[in-house]
């Protein structure tokens, strides 16, 4: 085939059928288990001020080499939400809603990433925040929910790793044991690792080419305040008391430089190494303030939803809904009774097709064939003068009718209702 002139840009897709249907399955049962915890939607801009991303901090490679920015027409420095996270916090800044405040979102996100199979340029993500409460608890809330989530598509290979970054307050210890330890093995160290370490050495520990090195490194863990390793044991107690199983991490960073407290990441083991990671989240205690709002603490995740489905496929779980017609509308009539009877069964509720450009009986069969449908409603001439339509199964005998009956007549004016029944 000739190559078209103009291709979908690179790192993104167009989503079809049966795809699209099983995304939005997928995102029912988000937006469901959200709303039953209480959680109410937000929809969020899909752009915002650049400002808003930057605050997430200039060391991530999401803010420093994966951001979509541009100019707008009004000289406005504008980015594509690499995350939801910064909006909802921006959000909350500007509107100061009453605490705590639970909101879930869907929508794609936007990253310069290096595309791959599981990593697009643009990906859908689902995802909860709650602000306003640095209860615990809360933490534990929400990664239940992402569990019920994922035990609702009928995963059940996914590892949950729980982490601790502490307090603001317990960092400046533990960086200054973290460099040193890291300035100690600086030539075994990847190049990319030693401009890290500048900017930001708890990512070194997130370096996929120094995992050896990171491997020994001083862990947070030991540099706790009291505080938060009492919060922290109150999170695993209570992902112990729900029966989620987890596994302690003590080198989870993730990619985000605002985390505090409680970070924790879901991987499963059905996808490839690269990009094992379906969903995470955490705390993220100075964010709202940093973005010019209150000081409120703040937890949530996020779940990309590509990922999320790529598992389903490795594990056979959730497969893609059928989609297509039940019924296709043959006619063979001078006048628009195709027209009529298929809207009248549309109105119906019954899913139905036909063929356009008054194309032959035959060739029209062939489509309901192709079509996947069950029955083929058929009007010609003889049924227009009898005030009846021809009923036909495609497959096999018709649904609750005696043995070897294929076809039978009914009144034009019970067409929905019999083919209705006929379905079930
Ligand atoms: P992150 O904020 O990086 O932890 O992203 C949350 C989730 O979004 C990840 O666990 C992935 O499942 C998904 N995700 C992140 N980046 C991409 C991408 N480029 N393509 C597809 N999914 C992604």
């Amino acid at each position: 085939m000739a190559r078209s002139r103009f291709q979908a840009p690179t790192g993104t897709r167009d989503l079809l059928e049966p795809d699209t249907s099983r995304i939005r399955a997928a995102v029912d049962a988000f937006a469901d288990k959200a709303g039953t915890a209480g959680f109410g939607q937000i929809v969020p801009p899909m752009f915002e001020d650049s400002g808003v991303f930057v605050r997430l901090g200039e060391a991530s490679d999401v803010v420093s080499k994966e951001l979509y920015e541009f100019e707008d027409k009004g000289g406005r420095s504008i980015a594509l939400r690499p995350e939801f996270t910064a909006s909802v916090c921006r959000a909350f800044a500007e509107l100061r809603p009453l605490v705590p405040w639970k909101v879930w979102y869907v929508g794609p996100s936007f990253r310069y990433d290096k595309p791959q199979k599981g990593r697009y340029r643009q990906f859908d993500q689902v995802g909860a925040e709650a602000l306003g409460s640095d209860d615990p608890e809360l933490d534990v809330e929400l990664i239940a929910l992402a569990w019920r989530f994922f035990a609702d598509l009928g995963l059940t290979d996914v590892t949950l790793m729980v982490n601790s970054l502490g307090d603001f307050a317990d960092r400046p210890r533990y960086l200054e044991a973290l460099t040193a330890y890291f300035e100690s093995r600086l030539d075994e160290l990847s190049e990319q690792a030693r401009a890290t370490l500048v900017k930001n050495p708890l990512r070194v520990l997130d370096s996929k080419r120094d995992v050896a090195v990171a491997a020994e490194a001083p862990i947070l863990a030991d540099f706790l305040s009291e505080e938060a390793a009492d919060a922290f044991a109150t999170v695993t107690a209570g992902l112990d008391l729900l029966g989620i199983p987890y596994t302690v991490e003590p080198r989870l960073v993730r990619g985000l430089d605002y985390y505090t407290r409680t970070t924790f990441e879901f991987v499963s083991s059905g996808l490839d190494a690269a990009q094992t990671a379906i969903g995470g989240g955490g705390r993220y205690d100075g964010l709202v303030e940093a973005l010019g709002g209150p000081a409120v603490p703040g937890v949530g995740f996020a779940l990309g939803v590509d990922r999320t489905l790529l598992a389903c496929d490795a594990a056979e779980v959730f497969p893609a809904p059928s989609v297509g017609v039940e019924v296709w509308v043959v006619s063979v009539t001078e006048g628009p009774d195709g027209l009529a009877l298929s809207e009248e069964l549309r109105a119906g509720g019954v899913a139905t097709g036909r063929a356009y450009d008054g194309r032959s009986m035959k060739a029209q069969m062939k489509a309901a064939d192709r079509s996947g449908a069950r029955i083929a409603v058929i009007v010609g001439e003889d049924e227009v003068k009898s005030d009846t339509v021809s009923v036909r199964s495609l497959r096999g005998d018709l649904p609750g009718r005696p043995e070897g009956e294929q076809q039978m007549t009914v009144a034009r004016s019970e067409v929905v209702a019999s083919v209705s029944a006929l379905l079930g």
